[in-house]
């Protein structure tokens, strides 16, 4: 049987105006400006008229002046979680280093004359940490969080990204905000 073939023509569909780019980039213009008369209204509002913060539509901070509220789910650096006497929560059971994906955690486990264990040594390479927060999700103890610091992550130097314990301690207080939502998770202790 013979067989027809049906030659079928690929065009653009394009018109020789919109080809020019030139409609484009109009449109393109276009929202650029809109969302600049957007903006200094919402200057113009707030500074001149006196509207305060509320009239303002911008979705950018004046920063550094105005400082971004970090919500709780927001993970940055992990940190050791000390107890009301300033002690650190971590029984060095070594759960956050083997969930660690970059293997970024080292710790040195010891125990105290009560026999209690606690890490002699708990270090933590800022550098390769990916925030995941599985160290987080894998601590029985609540002793390790991630919390809500953000500033001076990255440094050109990495040794000034090596984390030891007394330099990882916070109190529960510090990072109760990410408490609260860890526990109110309720993939997160329960299961333990
Ligand atoms: S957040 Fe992820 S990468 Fe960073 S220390 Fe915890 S487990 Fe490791
Ligand atoms: S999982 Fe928690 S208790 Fe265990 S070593 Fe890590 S921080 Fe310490």
């Amino acid at each position: 049987m013979a067989i027809k073939i049906k030659k079928i023509e690929k065009g653009d569909g394009l018109t020789l105006w919109e080809k020019s780019y030139l409609p484009e980039i109009i449109r393109g213009l276009g929202i650029t400006l809109s969302h600049f008369a957007t903006n200094m209204k919402s200057l113009v509002d707030e500074f001149a008229l006196g509207k305060g913060r509320d009239s303002r539509t911008i979705m950018t901070l004046y920063y550094p002046e105005e400082q971004p509220v970090i919500p709780p789910a927001y993970r940055g650096r992990p940190v050791l979680v000390s107890d009301k006497n300033g002690v650190e929560k971590c029984v060095a059971c070594g759960l956050c280093e083997a969930a660690c994906p970059p293997a970024c955690i080292h710790i040195l486990g010891g125990e105290r004359d009560n026999g209690d264990r606690f890490p002699r040594s708990y270090v933590l390479d800022g550098s390769r940490c990916i925030f995941c927060g599985l160290c987080e999700e894998a601590c029985p103890k609540e002793a390790i969080v991630m919390s809500d610091e953000w500033r001076n992550l990255c440094q050109y130097d990495r040794t000034k990204m090596i984390y030891e314990k007394e330099t990882l301690l916070r109190s529960e207080a510090q990072v109760q905000k990410r408490l609260d939502f860890i526990r109110s998770n309720s993939f997160s202790r329960d299961r333990y």
